[in-house]
């Protein structure tokens, strides 16, 4: 008899499961919105044109070797992510209270932090509490590090954005000294960010209830097209003097989703206590990874160190963002040209990689069997799934399924 007998089966993921079901369906107009890549006009994914340049800069670079890494990952690359979130000018860094680890990429990063705070957070059993909805993995991976999660309120039905009053009062309530895990801009799965006077209003509260601030940031230049304006609200908390962690990916802003480039970034209240946290970081990274993967983050300390080739990458995000602005207006003069029942102007609204629809699971169900059109169960789409070719297509779908 096998010792694993009794082992029971996980339930497969969701999103993955979505894919797989999509590139198994033989019809002709199927649509993919339930995986947060990047698409073309040509539903291809996209290789940046700069990632290329950067590509044959390593290709024909000499010094370059197979060693390992530090265990906190490249040096340059980690000095260029923080730079990248807090801006150049950041007071943080000038005062050398700046910590960074490369990780496996944003869910590293996450995982990453997460874990330092299940062995080091002086108040034991506080809660994380992560957005309602928010990205399934967030409480998985709290939840993996044993810190157990509660939620706080963030979408509000009513009015398909969001629900200020219920995120600040679940703030308020909270024991003082919860973690809180705030997504900085383009929020996975609604795309409802807060403006910068509710984000002050946020850190008001953040403040008084002695919170700690935990960022994920998966979108930086992905949401606006701006790397400043997607950054605003994590370099705000900086500015007023918060201690924080902030994930980074750059699966998304380069494409490099494979690559598994991403860092925690370390905002401490003095340059000694930040060395204390990386010192911890890089023990516990060590008997998890032993160090980081080279190539994805030369790609982006290439890019990212390089003036040209920076102002490149900032071009190509902008083609993604703009392509992305532009399938929200399309799919929402759609949508009012075929007079769909319901408002739809939270689709212009929303910002980033996804728009919750508030298409029902019932709705969803009929979408995909019916459509061949792929989306979760929350009636979450990606946006990139769209163009000009199968946009018309979709909203004749939602059409049909709300009326
Ligand atoms: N955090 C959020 C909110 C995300 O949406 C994602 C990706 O979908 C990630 C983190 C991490 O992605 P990755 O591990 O591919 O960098």
């Amino acid at each position: 008899a096998s010792v694993f007998e009794d082992i029971k089966a996980a339930p497969a993921d969701v999103i993955f499961a979505l894919t797989a079901s999509y590139a198994a369906d033989t019809y002709d107009k199927k649509v993919n919105l339930g995986v947060g890549a990047y698409r073309t006009e040509e539903g291809k994914p996209w290789v940046l044109p700069v990632v290329k340049k950067a590509d044959h800069i390593l290709v024909d670079d000499n010094n370059l070797d197979h060693e390992y890494l530090p265990i906190l990952g490249q040096k340059a690359f980690r000095e260029a992510s923080a730079k990248l979130i807090l801006g150049a000018n950041s007071k943080a860094l000038a005062e050398g209270r700046v910590g960074a680890a490369q990780c496996i990429s944003g869910t590293g990063a996450v995982y990453t932090g997460a874990h330092f705070l299940s062995k080091h957070y002086p108040i034991k059993g506080a809660a994380c509490y992560i957005s309602k909805p928010t990205w399934a993995n967030h409480r998985a991976i709290f939840e993996g590090v044993g810190i157990p999660v509660l939620e706080y309120p963030y979408w509000d039905p009513a009015t398909k954005g969001l629900d200020l009053k219920g995120m600040l009062g679940a703030m308020q309530s909270a024991a003082n000294g919860s973690i809180f895990l705030l997504h900085p801009c383009a929020h996975n799965p609604t795309g409802v960010d807060p403006t910068p006077d509710q984000w002050r209003q946020i850190a008001d509260v953040m403040e008084a209830k002695g919170h700690f601030t935990f960022f994920d940031c998966a979108y930086q230049g992905f949401a606006s097209g701006s790397l400043d304006k997607d950054a605003y609200s994590v370099r705000y908390f900086v500015e007023r003097g918060f201690e924080l962690f902030v994930a980074q990916s750059f699966s998304k802003n380069f494409g490099l989703y494979s690559e598994r480039a991403g860092n925690l970034t370390v905002v401490a209240k003095t340059p000694e206590i930040k060395n204390r946290i990386e010192s911890q970081i890089a023990k516990a990274q060590r008997a998890v990874i032993s160090n980081p993967p080279a190539y994805g983050s030369r790609i982006v300390s290439t890019v990212l160190t390089n003036e040209k080739l920076y102002k490149e990458w900032e071009q190509n995000l902008s083609t993604m963002a703009n392509r992305i602005i532009h399938m929200r207006k399309a799919l929402f003069d759609e949508l009012t040209r075929l007079q769909t029942p319901g408002k739809w102007n939270h689709i212009v609204d929303q910002i980033g990689m996804f728009s919750f629809t508030g298409l029902t699971t019932p709705q969803v169900k009929v979408l995909k069997e019916k459509y061949h059109v792929y989306l979760t169960d929350n009636g979450r789409i990606s946006m990139a799934g769209l163009n000009s070719k199968n946009v018309k297509y979709f909203a004749q779908a939602v059409d049909y399924v709300v009326r």
